[in-house]
């Protein structure tokens, strides 16, 4: 057991220390936060972010949609020192795993044991593709507002989603993006006049949920007549022309584009000496612990080898992991039972009309995941609202001024 230290919370020769350190406010930080703050109610954890709010990756969606401005669902980071938990608005710009120490904006932090929940960051070479005009990142929020304003827009030609490579980030994401798609243009009446298709590297929609999910995301595209072109591994954007090219010889001009960049670590983390042969970090993958002593990571910086595959990058298993590192570290500190993460997740796959299909599965199981789908109603849409609204509350608690109240479908 590694030994409580006695350094609780000062600071030393100008450099904080605290007991535990979080890098990262996304899903992994902030779940991991709120189960460490209950473990350990008298030590110092700290939590450092480059961003000073957080909201949920799919609430970009509900913007998109109509049904809720982002700005309804989103917290301020501050909100953690009424959880007990001191936070620190700053740029990481280095980590030294081996002393458990970071350089930042603000200067140098370090711990008794540090947990890495950094995220992932958008492929430089797909974010140029998405120079050109009326092209756009699906998943960054600052692109909403253009995002919004040229399908506003737009009369005939095509709307065409792009997945530009893997990882990505919430597999369904840019499906249920294509149906939103689909939705906006039949308010507005010109639907029948533009095109609206979906491309994908992969043979099917959803390769990390297996057949029969990526079947039934598959038909309710066929349903709203949006083409589906799987296997189609983009190549370049033609900016000109205002065309995406494919690598099998294919080329589809579009009106607007809306890319999906693969994911890559974040520069600090590529880096650093964490990184393992898959160019992330690769963590035990039932204890989160990395090779180095106190060092732990969960969430999309992370590669965990799942079934046929990796765990997906989506905010339940940050969450999840993140949950079960800090009982590890509670542990290792001296309070409550160690965890292991079992690899199960679920996802709500949101179709139009406010309706979610449920989908849940064992990542871990062999020699592929065993995935469960639900028809898509009303009710798994209200606990995906529950989700979002019970999880704000826990992590950032408080007077968080939510404009949880959606738009009727
Ligand atoms: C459109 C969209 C829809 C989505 N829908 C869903 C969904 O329905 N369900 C689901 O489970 N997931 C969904 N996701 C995916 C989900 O948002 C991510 O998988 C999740 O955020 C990953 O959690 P994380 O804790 O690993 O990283 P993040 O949540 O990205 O957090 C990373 C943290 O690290 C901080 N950081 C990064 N670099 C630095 C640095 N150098 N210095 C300081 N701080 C730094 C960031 O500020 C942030 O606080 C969606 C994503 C998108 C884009």
């Amino acid at each position: 057991m590694r030994k409580k230290g006695l350094r609780n919370g000062l600071y030393e020769r100008g450099s904080f220390v605290a007991e535990v350190l979080i890098l990262g406010g996304g899903f992994g930080g902030l779940a991991a936060a709120q189960e460490l703050r209950s473990r350990l109610p008298d030590d110092q954890i700290t939590l450092v972010a480059n961003t000073d709010h957080f909201y949920m990756g799919f609430a970009k969606l509900w913007d998109l949609a109509g049904i809720r401005p982002l700005s309804g669902g989103t917290v301020p980071l501050d909100n953690l020192e009424r959880k007990g938990v001191r936070f620190r608005h700053a740029e990481i710009t280095a980590i030294d795993p081996r002393n458990r120490r970071v350089e930042t904006s603000i200067g140098d932090l370090s711990a008794d044991t540090m947990l890495v929940a950094l995220g992932a960051e958008s492929s430089r070479p797909h974010l140029d593709l998405l120079a050109a005009e009326d092209a756009y990142n699906l998943y960054s929020g600052e692109d909403l507002p253009g995002i919004r304003a040229a399908l506003d827009r737009i009369q005939r030609g095509s709307v065409l989603i792009s997945i530009l490579g893997v990882p990505f980030k919430c597999p369904p994401a840019p499906y249920e993006a294509a149906l939103i798609v689909d939705e906006l243009l039949r308010r507005r009446d010109v639907r029948d006049a533009v095109r609206v298709a979906v491309s994908t590297p992969a043979p099917m929609t959803l390769p990390v949920a297996g057949r029969d999910a990526s079947q039934y995301v598959a038909g309710h595209l066929q349903e709203r007549g949006i083409e589906l072109l799987s296997e189609h591994k983009v190549t370049g954007v033609d900016a000109a022309r205002r065309a995406v090219q494919f690598a099998n010889g294919l080329e589809v001009e579009f009106g607007v584009l809306l890319g999906v960049p693969a994911t890559a670590p974040p520069a600090v983390v590529r880096t650093a000496e964490l990184i393992g042969p898959s160019g992330w970090i690769e963590p035990d993958r039932y204890s989160l612990r990395t090779a180095f002593d106190g060092v732990y990571a969960v969430g999309d910086c992370t590669a965990i080898p799942a079934g046929n595959g990796q765990i997906p990058k989506a905010g339940v298993f940050a969450a999840a992991e993140g949950r079960v590192a800090a009982r590890n570290i509670a542990a290792d500190l001296g309070s409550g039972e160690p965890d292991q993460f079992d690899g199960r997740g679920f996802c709500f796959l949101e179709l139009p009309g406010q309706k979610v299909a449920y989908v849940e599965g064992n990542w871990y199981a062999e020699p592929k995941p065993e995935v469960s789908l639900s028809e898509a109603d009303e009710e798994q849409f209200r606990r995906k609202q529950e989700y979002e609204r019970a999880h704000l509350e826990q992590w950032l608690g408080g007077d968080t001024q939510l404009g949880l109240r959606l738009r009727s479908p």
